[in-house]
């Protein structure tokens, strides 16, 4: 009998238009080996228990709304996660034929060489497109999907080849969501987003608790 492993979500959002083609939903897997320095999910580094959740039921979630038309896998790290988040696509195609797109910090030569988990091989076979490397925040340019030029866009399949989405060089896009106290940054965020968008977290935060001081302390804020 094959047991499907769990994931070890850190979040997810239903619906962006941030990260790739199309409205997408996005998974960020808990735990990232790599420590690049100015990563913009810090707290999604450490290999901590976060949300356990079941492949089927995920893609379930993910593609409740009916425009998701894709997924997008990111993190931490999501070859760290391959087999769970291969079952994870398996089941959401099930549901609709989405197309996949996996950011990871590993080099695409790498994963093929020595996958760094058992799936990554299941789950390079369904993705379409992988942006692989670290994140370097020097060679940040502030365009396109990948975060930094060193980092690559390889089409693992033709279905994204046309689309005329420009992975390296697009002007970037980010949304923020608000859920209660939780607030989450998605897409790779314009240079300098990123630290705007915490001060003005803490000034809302503190704000809140000036303004009411037996409410219970905000959560944590999750920003990819
Ligand atoms: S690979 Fe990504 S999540 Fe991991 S430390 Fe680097 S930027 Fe952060």
């Amino acid at each position: 009998m094959t047991v499907h492993p769990l994931l070890n979500v850190a979040a997810t959002h239903v619906g962006t238009r941030a990260l790739g083609p199309g409205v997408r939903s996005v998974v960020w897997v808990q735990g990232c080996p790599f420590h690049c320095p100015e990563c913009l999910a810090p707290e999604w580094i450490p290999d901590r228990p976060a949300r356990q959740a079941g492949p089927a039921e995920l893609a379930a979630e993910l593609l409740a709304d009916p425009r998701v038309t894709g997924l997008t896998l990111s993190g931490g790290e999501p070859m760290r996660q391959a087999a769970g988040l291969a079952e994870l696509v398996r089941h959401a195609r099930e549901i609709r034929d989405v197309s996949v797109i996996s950011f990871t910090g590993y080099r695409r030569e790498r994963l093929l060489a020595r996958p760094p988990s058992q799936g990554v091989p299941d789950l390079l076979a369904v993705v379409d497109v992988l942006i692989d490397g670290l994140y370097v925040a020097g060679l940040n340019d502030g365009r396109g999907l990948r975060g930094s030029t060193n980092q690559r866009i390889h089409h693992l399949s033709p279905r994204l080849e046309d689309s005329g989405y420009d992975f390296a060089n697009r002007a970037r896009d980010a949304e923020i969501a608000v859920n209660g106290p939780e607030t989450l940054l998605i897409g790779v965020a314009p240079r300098g987003l990123g630290a705007v968008f915490e001060t003005a977290v803490d000034k809302v935060r503190a704000s809140m608790r000036g303004a009411d001081t037996s409410s219970p302390s905000p959560g944590e804020e999750g920003r990819p």
